[in-house]
Order: structure tokens, then C-alpha cells, then sequence
């Protein structure tokens, strides 16, 4: 089992045993392909996995047969890797933009990921990041079909409520990355609802505490959502 990444802290047996049958149904059920001659070894396929479903660990996953299901490809380059984007401008014309990224998620299509930036402990873009929690989090946005920061709720969450939290929240983010203030996350998030998603995600799993502080509702929020409450167990860890 993966013990280096930060996202595990104060998991009980009983969770770290759920999550250890869940990464097996994940790599049974994914395919793992290493681009520019990487090797994929099992310690990579349990390390993604590993983090991919810490977010599923509580959404009842284990019941089917399939962990993060309708798609199977999961492709690791050794580092950051290039990206062509068609975009349209607002005349119409459509534009290419080359992008250096170090993950990439698509509804239907893989999840693909820098090995450098996935392997457990990499935080090379400081405290707080992690892409394979931000492309898993993008993919369970996806599952109503749009990436829009609104994934599929649970019967007993209010869409409204969550849709309030959430626009209240980004919108004072933005606010902030505008008038250039200190942000209490990564900038990234400001760029669209579906990013600031998957970045809060990312500090929600490992710097709770900052992101309670920052936006509480929205640290409420996904404490129902993901049926998680990483700030609760981490203080209970350190007692
Ligand atoms: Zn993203």
C-alpha cells in the first residue's frame, strides 16, 4: 500500500482495507500505458490508483464491479507533457494553443498524467496539489455528462445549496486573483467553475484545514459529497 502521500493521513484499518480493495478492482479494471519508453511497474499502477480512489473511498464504488467506470486508459509520461487545443475565439476563428500540462482528463477518454508529478510525495508545485486527485475529481464531475463543477450529488444534498456554496465561493476567488490579493490556493482555480472544483478537491484531501478556514460551506459541502472528512482525521490522528 502507498503510505507517502499526505492524502492517506488519519485513514482507520478499516478505510485504508476498503480503499485496498478498491485500488485492486481499479487496476483490474484500468489498462496503464508508459509513453516515451516508460516502464509501468506495479508500484505505479497501486500509486495512481491508490490516490484516484481515496476520492470514491465512501460513493459506493465497491458495489459495482468497475471503479471509475466507462473508460479504461490511463497513459503516464515521464514529466510534463504537451498539449494542442483547438479554441474558439469570439468571432468564431479557431485557434491552436500549445500547453505544457502535467494531467489531462476527458469525459469518456483516459486520464493522463506526469509521473513526476503523480508518484506519491510530489508536490512540485507546492503543499496542497496533486494532479491525480484534480484529473480523478474532474472525471466524477463528468459522470452527468458536462464538467461544469457540479458532479452528481447525493439524494439527501440540495443541488441549489451546492450550486450557491460553490458560485459564492468562486466568485470571491476570483475577486481576489483579480485585484492581485494573497489567495489561500492555487490561482488556477479562478479559471473556470470546473477547475475550481478540481483544486479544491485537491486542498479539501490535503490541506483541509485551509480550506475550512477559507470556505467553510464549501469544505461542508464536501465532506457530504465525498462522505469524507479529512480535517476530522487528521485531528484525531495527531491526538
Ligand atoms: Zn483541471
Amino acid at each position: 500500500m502507498v503510505t507517502e502521500t499526505d492524502a492517506l493521513i488519519g485513514l482507520d484499518q478499516v478505510e485504508l482495507l476498503h480503499l485496498r480493495d478498491l485500488v485492486t478492482l481499479f487496476v483490474h479494471g484500468k489498462r496503464f500505458y508508459g509513453i516515451h519508453e516508460l516502464e509501468i511497474d506495479d508500484y505505479m499502477k497501486v500509486a495512481v490508483a491508490a490516490q484516484a480512489c481515496l476520492l470514491v473511498l465512501n460513493l459506493d464504488a465497491a458495489g459495482s464491479a468497475e471503479v471509475y467506470p466507462g473508460w479504461t486508459s490511463i497513459i503516464l509520461y515521464p514529466g510534463a507533457f504537451v498539449a494542442r487545443h483547438d479554441y474558439r475565439d469570439a468571432i468564431g476563428v479557431v485557434h491552436q494553443r500549445i500547453l505544457a500540462l502535467d494531467g489531462e482528463a476527458s469525459r469518456r477518454g483516459p486520464v493522463v498524467l506526469s509521473w513526476e508529478d503523480a508518484r506519491p510525495g510530489a508536490e512540485p508545485h507546492g503543499a496542497g496539489r496533486n494532479v491525480v486527485l484534480h484529473e480523478f475529481a474532474h472525471k466524477l464531475d463528468f459522470l452527468d455528462g458536462t464538467s461544469n463543477g457540479h458532479p452528481p450529488l447525493h439524494s439527501d444534498m440540495s443541488t441549489a445549496t451546492w450550486a450557491a456554496v460553490f458560485s459564492a465561493a468562486y466568485g470571491h476567488f476570483c475577486g481576489l486573483v483579480a485585484h492581485g490579493h494573497h489567495t489561500p490556493f492555487n490561482d488556477y482555480a479562478a479559471t473556470n467553475p470546473a477547475e475550481f472544483f478540481a483544486v479544491v478537491t485537491e486542498v479539501f484531501f490535503l490541506a483541509p484545514q485551509r480550506l475550512q478556514g477559507a470556505y467553510p460551506e464549501v469544505y461542508g459541502q464536501l465532506v457530504r459529497y465525498y462522505r469524507q472528512d479529512p480535517a476530522a482525521r487528521r485531528a484525531h490522528h495527531r491526538r
